[in-house]
């Protein structure tokens, strides 16, 4: 008789090692097979995953390079096989990472598939740059929204009536057309916005600005994807040293990662 294999999808984190969970580690430990994406920690998954066959199946913003129809089918050929099989994103991988569809893929093909949850970088990337998405007295609310397609009026008008903040993710290119709408939308041009770039890499980058003129910012900055745009009041509360979460000794004062960049178009006002 034929052993089934299994599908374990898990949610690496927002790209730094140590940010993944003990359970995402064990399933890598005995993994036959994983096929990983752009976003997740990967430096060490040769170490991490010893036994296994290694597959990039990243996709870069606007060249998909393995469709995801094929990569569900990659899955689920190898766990027919017998094979422990480990999907691994970045975040988590029930926010924008199409893990739903990969867990239904599975339930189609009568496979056992387990999910592991991820830190997401909706709220770990601006916690990078000491952004809190909620704070007691300036933000009771985070709406996290995906920016990959330009938001309808309804949606920016909805935006900008909530309060509270916003994080957008995959936010880069729609940019312009998110900032214009939403003082369209009655959004004051002062209302902060802080964007950071590459979280948790030696090159994390945080730009801050008002909403009206961000984008001039960015431009000027020549900021790229990926990043997590968060606007609101929170944003006032950034770090004005740079504030990645990487381990940094106590007597270090120097930035915690090297080459690390705050561009601050904006004073932090104390609140
Ligand atoms: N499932 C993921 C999100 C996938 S969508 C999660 O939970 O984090 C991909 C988007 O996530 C990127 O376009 C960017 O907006 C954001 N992102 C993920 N990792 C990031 C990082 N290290 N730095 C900045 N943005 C990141």
């Amino acid at each position: 008789m034929m052993v089934l294999g299994e599908v374990t999808l898990i949610g690496g984190g927002p790209g730094a090692a140590d940010l993944m969970t003990v359970r995402a580690r064990d399933a890598l430990a005995i993994a036959d097979v994983v096929f990983y994406d752009r976003l997740a920690p990967t430096e060490g998954l040769r170490e991490w995953a010893p036994a296994a066959e290694l597959y990039d199946v990243g996709k870069r913003p606007g060249h998909r390079r393995v469709a995801q129809e094929d990569i569900q089918a990659m899955m689920t050929d190898a766990a027919r096989s017998g094979r422990r099989v480990v999907r691994l994103k970045g975040g988590d991988p029930f926010v924008f990472g199409r893990g739903c569809e990969e867990v239904a893929a599975c339930r189609d093909a009568g496979i056992p598939v387990t999910v592991v949850p991820g830190i997401t970088s909706a709220i770990a990337v601006p916690a990078a740059a000491g952004i809190p998405v909620t704070a007691r007295n300036v933000s009771k609310s985070f709406t996290v929204i995906s920016g990959h397609d330009p938001l309808s009026e309804q949606e920016l008008s909805g935006l900008a009536a909530l309060g509270g903040t916003a994080v957008i993710l995959m936010g880069v290119g729609t940019l312009g057309h998110t900032m214009a709408g939403l003082q369209r939308h009655g959004l004051a041009g002062e209302t902060p916005v802080g964007i950071v770039e590459r979280g948790f890499s030696a090159d994390q980058r945080v730009l801050i600005a008002p909403l009206g003129e961000i984008l001039g910012v960015a431009a000027e900055a020549r900021l790229r994807s990926p990043a997590v745009l968060v606007i609101g009041e929170v944003v006032r509360l950034a770090a004005t040293e740079p504030c990645s979460g990487e381990a940094r000794s106590d007597t270090d004062s120097s930035p915690a990662v090297a080459g690390e960049q705050v561009i601050r178009a904006m004073a932090g006002a104390v609140l």
